[in-house]
């Protein structure tokens, strides 16, 4: 009877793992039995969620606050999970907290931004996880640092876990921001890339650290062809324990996820030929543009050699200046911004910068 349960149970993971879109809402933390529980079948009643989260330890920066209401909350979410079928997610930082976890049957784990950032954490968790079947989703960590995600992922891997997700929840900036956790989107692509085949999971909640933004990111990242969401819901948002300005009710929660504009990769009945000669054309201009850069910085080339014979530093300032306000304002008038002219002509002046140098120096 027990293994066919168990059996039932890893079936079930399977199939909701594969889904697409992979919908996971829930509180921020579990604060008490009717609130898990209402939660859940508040959440099972939109019909779109997949798998109930909740945190039971909080990892909370500066001491004091609601640390999370530990071990006792893991069988509401049995209860939860009971009363919807909805499976269920818990973050787990320590060895212990994933014994627990795994214990009272929670089916997906998943490790926290401040649990990535640290390999000792991390491994001692993969550690613990070694010949355990169950899925396990990673955080990108809290800094901007994708070789500690990437080092995340290897060492749950090695440990043997097949069923390796990815959470993309912002990551910590200094000073105002529209957002609580900026999502430097060009780090997800890039994780994205560097693994294709894992699940890719989208957090506005910790992103926004506000309800306004909520929909508008997710639909961002479902643009940019992530696998599911992960948004946090609460009863009574305004009276959560935890995070309480980034949660939404179930019903906001259902209602925004029939906002958003579900895109797919691809669709198979569509005319891919013209899709197909938009594609070449950007080829086209992409092998123009690698070439023209090319051909600057052979010129750069000429004109590190004339400084050089002449005594002249590379960096020249003002020339700098000019250039920069000229082409931003110029882009501007083409319908491109001024942070992308900005970081263009950085990324060239620094190769530009690299090329000059060399020719000095060799
Ligand atoms: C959370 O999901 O509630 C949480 C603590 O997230 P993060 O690790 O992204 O801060
Ligand atoms: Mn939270």
């Amino acid at each position: 009877m027990e293994s066919t349960n168990i059996a039932a149970q890893k079936e079930q993971v399977q199939i909701v793992w594969k889904k697409r879109p992979l919908i996971i809402s829930g509180p921020c933390s579990a604060e008490t039995e009717e609130q898990t529980v209402e939660t859940a079948i508040r959440l099972q009643k939109t019909g779109k969620v997949d798998v109930l989260r909740a945190g039971i330890w909080k990892p909370r920066t500066r001491p004091g606050s609601f640390e999370g209401i530990g071990t006792k909350g893991l069988p509401w979410l049995q209860a939860a999970k009971k009363a919807t079928g909805l499976l269920t997610a818990v973050e787990v930082a320590t060895p212990k907290q994933a014994e627990d976890a795994l214990h009272f049957g929670v089916d997906i784990l998943w490790v926290g931004a401040r649990t990535t950032v640290n390999p000792f954490s991390v491994q001692d968790l993969a550690d613990a996880l070694r010949g355990v079947d169950v899925p396990v989703l990673i955080k990108n960590p809290i800094n901007p640092d994708l070789e500690l995600w990437t080092g995340a992922v290897e060492r749950i891997d090695r440990a043997g876990i097949k069923d390796i997700g990815l959470i993309h929840r912002g990551f910590a900036s200094y000073g105002n921001s529209e957002y609580r956790n900026a999502p430097m989107w060009h780090l997800a692509i890039e994780m994205k890339r560097r693994y294709p085949e894992l699940p890719f999971i989208n957090d506005p909640s910790h992103i926004c650290g506000k309800r306004d933004n909520l929909l508008e990111v997710a639909q961002k990242a479902i643009d940019l062809d992530y696998d599911g969401l992960i948004i946090e819901s609460h009863i009574d948002p305004d009276k959560a324990w935890s995070d309480a300005k980034q949660q939404v009710t179930p019903e906001r929660l259902g209602e925004m996820l029939n906002e958003i504009i579900w895109r797919k990769e691809d669709v198979p009945t569509i005319d891919h030929a013209t899709l197909e000669k938009y594609r070449q054309q950007i080829n086209h201009l992409d092998d123009e543009l690698l070439q023209l850069i090319a051909q600057r910085m052979k010129v750069a080339d000429k004109i590190g050699a004339y400084k050089k014979d002449n005594g002249l530093t590379i960096l020249q300032t003002n020339r700098w200046n000019t250039i920069l306000e000229k082409a931003v304002a110029k882009g501007e008038k083409q319908g491109l911004s001024k942070e992308f002219i900005t970081k263009y002509f950085d990324a060239i002046h620094m190769e530009s910068i690299a090329h000059q140098n060399k020719i000095m120096n060799d």
